[in-house]
């Protein structure tokens, strides 16, 4: 017996269904159970209990909450498993257990040396130019070296690239007052994450250049490479060793250096004539934040938060007096130029000229036609002002029929065109706006793929450093410029301790 189909669907209805004998009816029960039945376990499928991808999960399910329990490492006690079995049996919702285990290398782990000792290609010596005490202008003779350090750095060929070790010394002079000045390597902020053994701060004191650095972090958020994945490639292709947590800090330390930067931008977003908004989840250490950009002709911001208004602010200030592009969500309201993307209610629409009850998928059908005829018109008929009336007219009458329909997903779109009816025709009275949101959602793609592999960031500080560098590699795709030059100068200023050039204008 084949499973019923939504022709058949479509044919059954109350009179159908009184007409019928008992035994049949019968029959037509067990049908429509072995329907729902199969309906029911598709729709509890997810990826704990099937080959479905995690990318797939509902964000909002507490299921989802539960997932980091799969990766518990093997030396959990066996009281805590039967404690959390417990826990899971009984009726209550489980409270998420974390699992004591800290990411990284575990005490007592074995440690991984450098196989090669590091050979100096250059040495590049620095001076005390200046007495600390007096000011006096110190010559460069009669130093005494007192400090080294190897950095490995990237460097541009003519035709390419290739990673040099250069050798770093420091040296002291005693100046004719008799203070002993050091040369020393610049030093930046200091970032602060609570839990953490080792605080992250900007120094030339360290093993990677700020060009390699800038490489590293392009490999990792631009190119979504894993930490791992970046050791293996630097080691096979520039037979360069370097640590993972090494490769985790340089990333970090990258996007961190962007924060400055990230505030001039959200300035400029301020100044736009037409801005694009959109949110899609995010998660920071395992919970459900939100992932926020705000994109204009030549500038991107991301912003990693709550879903609340105070995020919005962040992008969007008072003294904004342009035109939002924005989908349905309710923050958005408040702001009175408004375009609200016509391309989401389109594809609310096509889903419901597919349901079963013919009524509604008609009046969904008249909707749908009435929404692209009306973007069409403004496309290539702009001056025929009464076809345009007439389409506003009709897409009305559609709304008012799908408001009084039965099925609940026709009312609710009808509701919505209704209720944001300005925002939703503003494109027709002016025609600059584009009435679709895809440069914002055009944006976020990159985000929602490296969510999908990585499943967001860990700490605040992740989630900073790595909105900052989608902004700044965003914004630079725009204008047309190379990122990874500025954000190199951006690293190497900030580990100096001083504030990162103007954000370049670009083409
Ligand atoms: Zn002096």
């Amino acid at each position: 017996m084949a499973q019923l189909d939504k022709n058949d669907l479509v044919q059954m209805n109350e009179d159908y269904f009184k007409s019928l004998k008992k035994e049949r009816l019968v029959e037509v029960a067990k049908n429509l159970h072995i329907l729902a039945t199969d309906l029911w376990e598709k729709e509890q499928k997810n990826s704990q209990n099937s080959s479905q991808p995690p990318s797939l999960d509902n964000p909002y399910s507490s299921k989802q909450k539960q997932k980091p329990e799969s990766f518990s490492s093997e030396s959990e006690s066996a009281e805590a498993k039967t404690e959390q079995k417990q826990l899971n049996e009984s009726s209550e919702k489980p409270e998420k257990k974390k699992s004591p285990r800290k990411p990284g290398k575990q005490p007592g782990a074995k440690g991984f040396g450098r196989k090669q000792p590091l050979k100096a290609e250059a040495i590049i010596p620095h001076y005390p130019h200046q007495c600390s005490a007096c000011n006096q202008n110190l010559a460069e003779s009669e130093n005494q070296r007192y400090m080294g350090h190897y950095v490995l750095e990237l460097e541009p060929e003519l035709n390419g690239f290739r990673i040099v070790c250069q050798l770093h010394h420091y040296y002291r002079k005693t100046c004719n007052c008799g203070h002993c000045t050091d040369a020393k390597p610049g030093e930046g902020k200091v970032f602060v994450v609570e839990g953490r053994t080792r605080d992250l701060k900007l120094t030339e004191y360290v093993l990677v250049g700020p060009t390699l650095g800038t490489f590293i972090a392009s490999l990792g958020v631009r190119y979504r490479m894993s930490r791992s994945k970046i050791q293996e490639f630097l080691n096979d292709w520039a037979q360069t060793e370097l640590s993972t947590g090494t490769i985790d800090r340089c990333i970090r330390e990258a996007g961190i250096a962007c924060v400055p930067v990230v505030e001039e931008l959200v300035e400029q977003l301020q100044i736009a004539d037409i801005l694009h908004l959109d949110e899609t989840h995010w998660y920071e250490s395992g919970k459900l934040h939100w992932l926020w950009v705000a994109v204009t002709t030549k500038t991107a911001v991301f912003r990693i938060g709550s879903r609340r208004k105070e995020e919005l602010s962040y992008l969007v200030k008072e003294a904004f007096l342009g035109w939002l592009v924005t989908d349905g969500y309710a923050a958005y309201r408040s702001h009175p130029k408004r375009q609200r993307c016509v391309a989401h209610l389109i594809r609310k629409a096509v889903a419901i000229t597919g349901v079963i009850d013919q009524k509604a998928a008609q009046i969904g059908q008249w909707i749908l036609d009435d929404l692209r005829e009306l973007i069409a018109t403004i496309a290539y008929k702009k001056e025929d002002t009464r076809l345009i009336r007439k389409l506003q007219v009709r897409l009305r009458r559609a709304c008012h029929l799908g408001k009084k329909a039965d099925h609940q997903k026709l009312q609710a779109l009808a509701k919505e065109i209704f209720n944001d009816w300005d925002a939703v025709v503003a494109f027709v009275y002016h025609p600059e706006l584009p009435p679709t949101n895809n440069e914002a959602e055009r944006a976020l793609r990159h985000a929602v793929i490296a969510r999908r592999i990585g499943f967001g960031t860990r700490t605040s500080e992740g989630s900073w450093a790595y909105s900052s560098l989608l902004s700044v590699i965003e914004t630079c795709r725009l204008r047309e410029i190379n990122p990874w030059t500025y954000i190199a100068e951006v690293l190497a200023l900030a580990r100096q301790g001083l504030a990162p050039p103007p954000f370049p204008i670009g083409s």
